[in-house]
């Protein structure tokens, strides 16, 4: 394959991290992803192992260098430790990781760690079983805490918690998720709520700012200024001030930091997607499946980056939502 230059967008960005979605199932439903009632996607259109390996050494080829394996949810689909093995094999992949909802983690923890995976992020909104019903719309709340514990004796390297904070739903556990961080070691990341959901629930009154998020979590534990300004981390880190643990926000509302994103996303269907909250996309499946080669699907890589906009229009009342819900897409 020849060696041409790497994945550049018109303003000069450079992606480097893929998110790879491998199915747009789940066992949940959680109100901010994904409809009650929802069609999935034909099997037959879902990448295979092979198909996913293929694509993901081609973009490493291209200089992508972190690869997170995510969906719908990863961890539905068979022998994810035999995919993981097959990421982790391809030469110049610096960095692999995974995004769940931590159910199956009690019985894939240690198998998914064998394959290779030093990084997880568990997905967990409310520490209260009440409320874990009506934001996941499923009653599995002891299982995800056990997936917690599951992979701590797994001995991850590093452990992340998702939290999407809503308005009104569980902005009042910002500090007791505060406290969680601190007594565990594991960074908890508070999300700002986006217009990505099934059942379009979204509105801007329903997003609690990373400004708020500070602020009530400083009012217990204060912070230091974030460690990672300007850079292409979606999560600004804020350490606790007495050194012990630190929380994330991702403020993809209100303190955009699209200029310097440098991410692209591949979804189950083999869609590229050079924007979460991109309208348009590149389809990498068809060629493939007919028989392109690798120079071929690279030059679509670099085209489909290459178009990416300047930025998202969540703040303009230009926004169209996406077609796809996040669980399709790939968060
Ligand atoms: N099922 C896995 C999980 O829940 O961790 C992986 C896929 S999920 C789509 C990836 C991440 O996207 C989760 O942390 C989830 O909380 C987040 N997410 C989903 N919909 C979102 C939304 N509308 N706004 C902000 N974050 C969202
Ligand atoms: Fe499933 Fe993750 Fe979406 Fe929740 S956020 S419905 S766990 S894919």
């Amino acid at each position: 394959m020849a060696t041409t230059p790497g994945l550049v967008d018109s303003y000069g960005r450079i992606a480097r991290r893929l998110r790879l979605s491998i199915t747009d199932r789940c066992m949940f439903r959680c109100v901010y992803c994904m409809p009650e009632q929802v069609v999935w996607m034909d099997r037959r259109h879902v990448l295979s192992f092979e198909e996913l390996v293929r694509l993901s050494r081609i973009a490493v080829s291209l200089g992508v260098e972190r690869i997170r394996v995510t969906g719908g949810e990863p961890l539905v689909r068979r022998d994810v430790p035999e995919l993981l093995r097959a990421l982790g094999g391809i030469p110049n992949l610096r960095d692999l990781s995974l995004t769940t909802n931590g159910v199956k983690l009690p019985e894939m923890a240690v198998a998914l760690r064998e394959a290779g995976l030093r990084r997880i992020n568990i997905s967990l909104d409310t520490l209260r079983r009440d409320r874990f019903v009506e934001i996941v719309r499923r009653d599995a709340f002891e299982d995800v805490l056990a997936g917690i514990r599951a992979a701590e004796a797994a001995g991850f390297e590093e452990i992340k918690l998702n939290c999407v904070v809503m308005r009104g739903i569980n902005d009042d556990e910002l500090v007791d998720f505060a406290r969680f961080a601190r007594d565990t070691g594991h960074q908890v990341r508070f999300i700002e709520f986006m217009p990505l959901d099934g059942d379009s629930i979204w509105d801007r009154s329903k997003v609690f700012t990373c400004e708020e998020i500070l602020a009530r979590v400083n009012a217990v534990f204060p912070t230091l200024p974030p460690r990672n300004e300007g850079t292409a981390d979606p999560a600004r880190e804020y350490a606790f001030a007495d050194g012990r643990g630190a929380i994330g926000i991702i403020a993809s509302v209100t303190r955009a930091f699209c200029q310097w994103c440098d991410r692209v996303r591949i979804t189950a269907d083999g869609k590229l997607r050079n924007c979460l909250f991109a309208v348009t996309e590149t389809d990498l499946k068809t060629p493939l499946r007919a028989g392109a080669s690798d120079d071929d699907i690279a030059a679509l890589f670099r085209a489909g980056v290459y178009g990416k906009w300047a930025g998202h229009l969540i703040n303009s009342p230009l926004y169209q939502k996406p077609e796809r819900t996040m669980h399709a897409i790939g968060g």
